[in-house]
């Protein structure tokens, strides 16, 4: 009798697994591919970052990020980075490994006077954002600091896919956010004070879906899916495609090429009805940016 309680009950875990093979994050069949990124030698990278993602995280997070301690919290999901980018910038100290002299592009770009060191940033990310119930249109959405209320705050209001922080698009008052892209390095980041961070579509956070997969490309415009980060309200920022690859009907954006529905990455849909925007300049040039104004309510953010 024991014997047969034990062959059923192997018999039975015989057929969850089988069963369980499709749903599995960890299934290459729910990827793009084998790894295309390659990692500068010698450099702190997607590799050999810091971070641990608990196996009992959410797909979404086990399956598309890097370089940040993440796990299940009351409410949501939290997200602990030091912020560091996994790649070469110029605003590493000059003694650090990461360090490479800033290129100019040509004379269009140029340095800003500060360098970027280890931050403490966490969110926890809501499970089920609540809709704040505004329309986002051209009057809220000016790319400057303290003209809406509706606006996310300065400093980090969102985490990209490899740990680095994301600012919402808006400079500090008097300032350009369109003028402070110069000083950006070649992924696109730069630091205020010692935080770096990201305002616009960047190679860092591609390069993630590279490693792991899902892209063969981390040029900007040219993944096979595109997916930057999260804003701490619960904002998911995207690129020139959907999660799944397709490319986004633009016939429903809002000023800041935001819009509603399931986030699906062709086999698991992530989030049902969620507000995310798409960066892709190449595409939607107006509103090159990631967001400035929090769709849901921003409790969660700080
Ligand atoms: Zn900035
Ligand atoms: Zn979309």
């Amino acid at each position: 009798m024991t014997r047969l309680t034990c062959l059923m009950t192997l018999a039975l875990l015989a057929t969850a697994c089988t069963e369980g093979t499709g749903t599995d994050p960890d299934d290459p069949d729910n990827t793009a591919g084998e790894s295309t990124y390659e990692p500068v030698e010698g450099t702190t990278n997607l590799t050999n970052c810091s971070g641990t993602i608990a196996s009992d995280a959410p797909s979404f997070f086990t399956e598309f990020w890097a370089c940040a301690d993440i796990s299940n919290a009351s409410g949501g999901v939290q997200v602990s980075t030091d912020g560091l980018p996994p790649h070469q910038s110029a605003y590493y100290a000059t003694d650090h490994e990461n360090y490479v002299a800033f290129d100019t592009r040509g004379g269009t770009h140029r340095v800003n006077p500060n360098t970027l060191g280890s931050q403490n940033i966490s969110f926890t990310f809501p499970d089920d954002p609540t809709p704040k119930g505004i329309t986002i249109t051209d009057a809220i959405v000016d790319n400057e600091m303290m003209t809406s209320d509706e606006e996310y705050s300065g400093g980090p209001v969102g985490i990209a896919l490899n740990g680095v922080s994301i600012f919402a698009a808006m400079a500090a008052p008097g300032d350009d956010l369109w003028e402070e892209q110069y000083t950006f390095d070649l992924y696109e980041g730069h630091p205020a004070g010692t935080t770096y961070h990201y305002h616009f579509e960047t190679p860092g956070p591609l390069e993630v879906l590279q490693h792991k997969g899902w892209s063969t490309s981390s040029t900007p415009g040219q993944g096979d899916v595109e997916l930057y980060g999260l804003m701490c309200d619960g904002t998911v920022v995207l690129g020139c495609t959907e999660l799944d690859g397709s490319a986004p009907d633009d016939g429903d954006f809002d000023a800041q090429n935001g819009h509603l529905h399931d986030i699906d990455d062709g086999s698991t849909t992530h989030f049902e009805n969620r507000y995310h925007t798409h960066v892709c300049p190449d595409e939607w040039p107006d509103y090159p940016f990631f967001p400035e104004i929090a769709y849901y309510q921003t409790t969660t953010c700080r």
